[in-house]
């Protein structure tokens, strides 16, 4: 049964005045598939966490959809919108997250389409109340912490083919992927999908060897190469500035690799066990946000 996803659309904030504006990161929920309100509370008190660590002109339209059967032994994931080239884009040729494309701009760019889907998994055990999880209970404020922190651009688009082992970003692989999931799902996106350009998001361009080079490097590394797909898998990546070293196991495991930390205390570990709790922001995701112009 596909829901008619209504949107809500955020009002328009003027051209804000670089430095003088101080706002909250604001969030407009749309709840999708009969949400609990006691997980809705749950849920928003994470977004209450982001909303008092960020700050934006424009609120973040996020739609959040209950109780889908999800592939892959997945949690929950979240799709984030995201555009490329806007005017004052700080990169040419790079993603970014529409909700910090807007803040970036100080305007909303894409009114009418929601800044990212949040989908739960149906087949979880959800703690939704404020209470320490139980040991067989899945954190839903932390999961959704996490969740949102990726759709606020906490994500690459890189990629890595099983056999042979070619390596790269922004190609159609990853986006094929994202619409299977949504199609399994049976639930629709906020937004219409997206090709990547064989781009990469802004905060791949910040991934490197450590020591060396970037992986969006085109000097250093061919987009697609076996090469690229060697340094995926290859150890020793890192976010840049400050160094966080990220997940990147051999094998590959898309929507995993690269897009978490290799941090067993982080928010952005790449896994949330039951039982578990993480309803902080750390330093090091905090420092990575500011990094991608948040
Ligand atoms: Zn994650």
């Amino acid at each position: 049964v596909l829901l008619i996803i209504e949107c809500v659309k955020a009002v328009v904030s003027p051209i804000k005045n670089k430095g003088e504006l101080k706002m909250p990161l604001t969030f407009i929920p749309t709840w999708v598939n009969g949400f609990p309100q006691n997980a809705q509370a749950a849920v928003g008190r994470a977004l209450t966490t982001w909303r008092n660590a960020l700050a934006s002109a424009v609120n973040v339209d996020i739609t959040l959809v209950w109780g889908v059967n999800l592939p892959n032994n997945l949690t929950a994931i979240c799709i984030p919108n995201a555009i490329e080239n806007f005017v004052g884009a700080p990169l040419k040729n790079t993603w970014y997250p529409s909700a910090l494309a807007d803040k970036i701009r100080g305007q909303d760019l894409q009114g009418n389409d929601e800044d990212m889907t949040v989908f739960f998994d149906q087949n979880i055990n959800w703690n939704v109340t404020a209470n320490v999880p139980q040991q067989n209970e899945v954190d839903i404020e932390s999961v959704a912490l996490h969740e949102v922190c990726h759709g606020l651009g906490f994500v690459s688009t890189f990629w890595q083919a099983a056999w042979p082992a070619i390596g790269s970003y922004g190609g159609d692989e990853l986006m094929d992927l994202v619409d299977l999931v949504v199609q399994v799902t049976g639930q629709q996106l906020g937004f219409p999908l997206y090709k990547l350009n064989r781009h990469p998001s802004v905060y791949g361009v910040h991934v490197r060897q450590h020591p060396g080079t970037y992986l969006t490097d085109p000097g250093q590394f061919v987009n697609p190469s076996t090469q690229l797909g060697s340094a995926l898998v290859g150890g020793g990546l890192v976010f840049d500035l400050p160094a966080r070293p990220v997940y990147a196991p051999n094998p590959f495991l898309p929507f995993t690799s690269i897009d978490h930390l290799d941090d067993p205390n982080s928010l952005m570990r790449p896994s949330i066990a039951a039982g578990q709790q993480t309803r902080a922001i750390d330093q090091p995701v905090l420092d990575i946000m500011r990094a991608l112009g948040w």
